[in-house]
């Protein structure tokens, strides 16, 4: 069972030296090796090798999990199991490792059982899906979801701490226009375009998110509603400036923005209620414009 199991077995003994492993498990050291040859071949056997001092740290194999080795060697739990992250040339690699305490038949520590899975796949597939199921697959941004899931956590962290944060809601100014005159692939492009722009003036740890066909909305953490005034503005005259290839003819379009900050007690939809009325009061007062919202309504 041992020597067939598909998975890397490793047998590691009392002083950390590894004692013998499966074939599977010399496979994944690279080493060569027919069944079986780990007992049998003259002077590996298990036993000559410990006679001979043959045996080496089994760190000394997988350097990448010396860590996971010794702080399991130094706890008290009798096996465990985790997931471990490696890099090798330059591709995140993913290994689900087992082990457990090996007593003898007088209950005395003899050694660690290692069991390792490649589970680098069904990893990159958890990230595909999570990928899939987060960002909005036309411009890139996290979608209406998971950007509402983002930024009630946001609020409530804001609510604990007492922090500055802002909320800035964007809507693009007669996009319809844009779609009837050049077609909706080009209004495909718009949405694309205006979304690598604010990635791009929006820092790491602000929030965008597309929550409407052509209504996108930011949070900006530790951002009072002066800086987020600035950041705001600073989109509204960057957008105005992207130049989209509309079938020969340069497509320019503007935006509209409400920006408000948050009040200590208001929740998340407080908050885009108070957002989604500045930016109306945008649109009704001349649009391509920043309005700051009234908390207190
Ligand atoms: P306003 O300045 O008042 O915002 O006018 P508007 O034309 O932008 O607003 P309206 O809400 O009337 O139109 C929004 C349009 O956005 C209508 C819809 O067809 C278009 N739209 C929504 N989602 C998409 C999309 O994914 N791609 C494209 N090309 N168009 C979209
Ligand atoms: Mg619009
Ligand atoms: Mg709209």
């Amino acid at each position: 069972m041992f020597e067939s199991t598909p998975r890397p077995v490793f047998l590691v003994d009392e002083d950390g030296l590894l004692d013998s492993m499966n074939l599977s498990a010399a496979h994944f050291l690279g080493l060569g090796g027919d069944s079986g040859e780990m007992y049998y071949s003259e002077g590996h056997s298990t036993i000559d090798r410990k006679a001979k001092g043959l045996r080496k740290p089994f760190e000394s194999y997988l350097p990448w999990l010396k860590e996971a080795v010794s702080s399991f060697s130094e706890g008290d739990f009798s096996s465990k199991r985790l997931e471990i992250e490696t890099n090798f040339f330059g591709s995140n690699q993913y290994f689900e490792v087992f082990f457990a305490r090996m007593l003898d038949v007088s209950g005395k520590f003899s050694g660690i059982l290692t069991i390792i899975d490649d589970i680098t796949k069904r990893k990159q597939l958890e990230f595909q899906l999570n990928y899939l199921a987060t960002t909005d697959a036309l411009t890139g941004a996290n979608n209406r979801r998971h950007f509402l899931e983002r930024a009630e956590d946001e609020v409530s962290r804001v609510k604990r701490y007492a922090r500055p944060l802002s909320f800035l809601m964007l809507d693009i100014d007669h996009f319809k226009e844009i779609n009837d005159t050049f077609g909706h692939a080009v209004g495909d492009d718009v949405l694309r375009a205006l979304s690598s722009e604010c990635k791009k003036l929006l820092r790491k740890t602000d929030i965008f998110g597309r929550v409407g066909g052509e209504e996108f909305a930011a949070i900006l953490p530790e951002t009072t509603l002066e800086v987020a005034t600035q950041v705001a503005e600073r989109i509204r005259q960057a957008l105005a400036k992207v130049e989209i290839d509309g079938h020969g003819y340069s497509v320019l379009f503007t935006v509209s923005i409400g920006i408000v900050e948050q009040e200590y007690h208001q929740n998340l939809s407080d908050i885009m209620y108070s957002a989604d009325k500045a930016l109306y009061e945008a649109k009704k007062t001349g649009r391509n414009k920043v309005v700051i919202g009234n908390v207190k309504t």
